[in-house]
Parts: C-alpha cells; sequence; structure tokens
C-alpha cells in the first residue's frame, strides 16, 4: 500500500524524520509530497526542500520524494495512494488535523487519514522553531540531519552574519520568539 506524507518541510526536521521512518516501515511505499503553497513565504524553495529531504532519506528504499500544488486528495488520488500520513504532536496539532482529516474526508472517501504520534522527544520541535532559534544565533543540530542545519545556517549568515552558532546557550536566554499564527488555509487541505 502507498502512503502520501504531505507537508511544508519548511526544513525537514528530525520529527518529520522520525514519522517518515516509522511510516516506511508500515507502507510499501511512502511520498514525501511538499506542498507549493501560495499563501507561505518559505525560507527554502521547493527544489531545496526536496532535495535536503532526498538526502536525509538515502537509506531508505521504498521512499520517494515529490512535490504538488493544489488539493492534497486530489493529488493522492492520482498518485492512487489510500492513506494521508500525518504526524501528530501536541494537542494544539489536534484540532487543525481533525478538521483537515474531515474536511478531506468530504472530498475523498477513498483516501484516509492515518496519524502517528510523534516520539516524545520530537513533541515539542517544529520547522518554525528550528528556524527562530537559528535565526538568534541558537544551535541547532540536534533539531535536523546535519546537512540541513549547514543549509540553515548559511540562509541566516547571509541576512544576519553570526560567526558561529551558541551551542551552550539555553532557549529561554533567547529573545521571545513572536507567535506563529497559521490559519487553516494557510496549512493547505
Ligand atoms: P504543514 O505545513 O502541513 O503543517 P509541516 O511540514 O509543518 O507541514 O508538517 C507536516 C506533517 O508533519 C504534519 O502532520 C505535522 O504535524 C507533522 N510534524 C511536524 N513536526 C513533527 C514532529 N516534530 N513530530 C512528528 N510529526 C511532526
Amino acid at each position: 500500500m502507498l502512503a502520501v506524507y504531505p507537508g511544508s518541510f519548511d526544513p525537514i526536521t528530525l520529527g518529520h524524520l522520525d514519522v517518515i521512518e516509522r511510516g516506511c516501515r508500515l507502507f510499501d511505499r511512502v511520498v514525501v509530497a511538499v506542498l507549493r503553497n501560495p499563501n507561505k513565504t518559505p525560507l527554502f524553495t521547493v527544489a531545496e526542500r526536496m532535495e535536503q529531504i532526498r538526502q536525509a532519506t538515502s537509506h531508505l528504499p521504498n521512499l520517494e520524494v515529490d512535490s504538488f500544488d493544489g488539493l492534497t486528495v486530489n493529488y493522492a488520488k492520482m498518485r492512487q495512494a489510500k492513506v494521508l500520513l500525518r504526524g501528530l504532536r501536541v494537542l494544539s496539532d489536534f484540532e487543525l488535523e481533525l478538521q483537515m482529516a474531515h474536511t478531506n474526508k468530504t472530498l475523498s472517501n477513498h483516501v484516509e487519514t492515518l496519524f502517528l504520534a510523534t516520539s516524545t522527544e520530537y513533541g515539542f520541535l517544529s520547522s518554525s522553531l528550528v528556524k527562530e532559534i537559528a535565526r538568534f544565533g541558537g544551535t541547532i543540530d540536534h533539531f535536523v540531519p546535519r546537512h540541513v542545519a549547514l543549509d540553515i545556517y548559511r540562509c541566516y549568515a547571509k541576512t544576519q552574519p553570526v560567526s558561529a552558532p551558541i551551542v551552550d546557550s539555553p532557549i529561554q536566554e533567547q529573545p521571545p520568539m513572536a507567535p506563529v499564527e497559521e490559519t487553516s488555509l494557510d496549512q493547505g487541505i
């Protein structure tokens, strides 16, 4: 059975990778599908994100990386996938994920949304958090694959020259982060 794991992956984190690896053990084939979302201003282009995912998943023979736009269920139908894979972290994920799953069910009865609960060590981890930490000079090596960390450091070094990531700086000493507000429309259904 084929499963599609859709998302922004801007960039891929170890939390995403954990879901991907577990998905690859459950399904014959998994397609990580990077959404081309005009409502978001990403740090990395779709091509860069796909390459980051490819490098991070080269050890998984039943994994494919693709991109799509439009409705996720239409992409799933086009790929003849019966399952949409999603990760669930904290309670706040639940409301939006459930809304998307219900909406997708009304759009197609042939595609089921399947949630994998995050592994406990990645429950707090998001792409936005990683970018915020890196933007303020913190180290992110324990949150993302090494090549992705280097890409992120390189990105922020261009806009804000930081000589080296601050390795031992506790997160609470960083300037307060602006809340990341995302509407369901931004998520892409
Ligand atoms: P989106 O823009 O659709 O939220 P993301 O790239 O942020 O896309 O996430 C894609 C999927 O991966 C979502 O189902 C999200 O809940 C899940 N996910 C994100 N971070 C983690 C994590 N740390 N652990 C488990 N699942 C995660």
